[in-house]
């Protein structure tokens, strides 16, 4: 495609950057096949390419309006154009500057200024958000229906760790943000399957939210805060001698995977960035290479599997994880449109509800076609998005490992436990 960006922009490394995924787009389109808002709305400036046509035409000089930011909001950043895209166009880096540039010149409504600056101001830190989600869950009642479903907690059954392995490896197991609350079971189960395996955690608690609210928001500056002071909690770690930082939600392991390119500028940290990038592994890449027993307990329940598109369109984990399953001898179901996004989307079903919903009954039906007896997943926001509008259990896929803790995990909904 030919740009005509103006040389004050060229002159900025972003300019640049912006206009060399420009170029490579060659306007063919087969993007908009597998984009889920194209799907849903038949707009074309809804699609990739129209997106594209809508940064190109910013950063060319035309206004940037109210319009514009709505079709590039609408964006689910899921990335499935990028796996389809013949070109490799790098649609999503080039939807991040586009937003910024249309952040710094149109001014939003007040109600989404207001929800976008509660959002970053609670969910990112972890024991605010606790304490606003143990709060919610007392005034459960004065709530409203659709407050009320998102209230579940995927809680842990306190197994004990497996004895009588001693630990060769070390890696260090982040935490995050809101799946600490709303989902102990997944860090509890991780530990355990990494203990069999030989493999013994280290968390921080200098560590922060990795920074993948507020990058999607327009706070940018505030991203790479987070991000920098995560390097900073895991140096230490890492220079002891732990061999990779273990991340179980796969949307906040691709914003890590993202640390050395976003703080490439930045001389005080770029190599300790690129450093923690290369460390980053899903829960995945580590079993597949371990010896773990072949499933026994559950292994008889029928599975669907969601895969998010952090893990398959972002950090390109595409079926390792149903492989592994199946090896294992788990029974998988087969899911049509594997690869559309179930609409949770970081913020998306806050700030872009009705079409959440619409992608989210989407998923359900397709994921449920089979009558399987539980979902999983491998992110924290898709796993809580879609328990919100089923009463299968949804949980981490590493829980199948910990076979013990499915059985007697709780999930709790709308006040009631029920014991799976
Ligand atoms: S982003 Fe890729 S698939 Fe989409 S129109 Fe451009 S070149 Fe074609
Ligand atoms: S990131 Fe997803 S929603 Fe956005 S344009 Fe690409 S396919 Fe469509």
């Amino acid at each position: 495609m030919q740009t005509r960006l103006p040389a004050s922009l060229l002159h900025s490394a972003e300019g640049q950057r912006a206009d060399a995924i420009l170029r490579r787009c060659v306007h063919c389109g087969f993007c908009t096949a597998t984009c889920p808002t194209y799907r849903l709305l038949g707009d074309e400036l809804d699609s990739p390419r129209g997106r594209i046509y809508l940064i190109k035409s910013m950063l060319e000089g035309e206004p940037a309006t109210r319009r514009t930011q709505l079709h590039l909001d609408r964006c689910l950043h899921c990335a499935a154009c990028e796996t389809t895209c013949p070109s490799g166009v790098e649609y999503t880096r080039l939807l991040a500057i586009g937003r910024r540039w249309a952040a710094e010149r149109i001014r939003r409504p007040l109600p989404q200024v207001l929800t976008r600056a509660l959002l970053r101001a609670v969910v990112p830190h972890r024991r605010r958000f606790a304490r606003l989600l143990r709060l919610a869950r007392r005034m459960r009642f004065l709530l409203p229906p659709s407050l009320r479903r998102q209230l579940h907690v995927r809680m842990d059954s306190g197994a004990p760790m497996p004895a009588g392995r001693k630990a060769k490896r070390k890696v260090i197991l982040m935490q995050g943000c809101v799946q600490k609350s709303l989902s102990p079971a997944t860090e509890a189960a991780t530990r355990r399957v990494l203990a069999r395996a030989g493999i013994a955690c280290v968390t921080l608690g200098a560590e922060n939210c990795c920074g993948a609210l507020n990058h999607h928001l327009d706070a940018e500056q505030r991203a790479l805060d987070e991000a920098r002071r995560n390097i900073d909690a895991w140096w230490p770690q890492l220079e002891a001698g732990a061999e990779a930082i273990v991340v179980t939600a796969s949307a906040c392991g691709l914003m890590v995977k993202d640390y050395g390119e976003l703080l490439a500028g930045d001389p005080a940290y770029a190599e300790k960035a690129r450093r923690v990038s290369a460390a980053v592994r899903d829960p995945i890449e580590l079993l597949e290479d371990c010896e773990l027993p072949p499933a026994t307990d559950g292994a008889e329940r029928l599975i669907a599997f969601h895969p998010p598109c952090t893990l398959q369109h972002g950090l390109r984990l595409d079926r390792r994880v149903e492989d592994f399953l199946r090896a294992r001898g788990f029974r998988l179901v087969d899911v049509r449109d594997r690869h559309l996004c179930c609409g949770s989307a970081g913020t998306y079903a806050i700030l872009q509800p009705a079409l959440s919903r619409r992608l989210r009954a989407d998923k359900l039906d397709k994921l449920t076609r089979e009558q399987p007896d539980c979902i999983v997943t491998a992110n924290i926001g898709c796993q809580h998005h879609l328990q919100a509008a089923t009463e299968l259990p949804v949980f981490h896929w590493i829980e199948l490992l910990d076979a013990p803790d499915v059985r007697g995990s709780w999930l709790e909904r709308e006040g009631r436990s029920e014991t799976r």
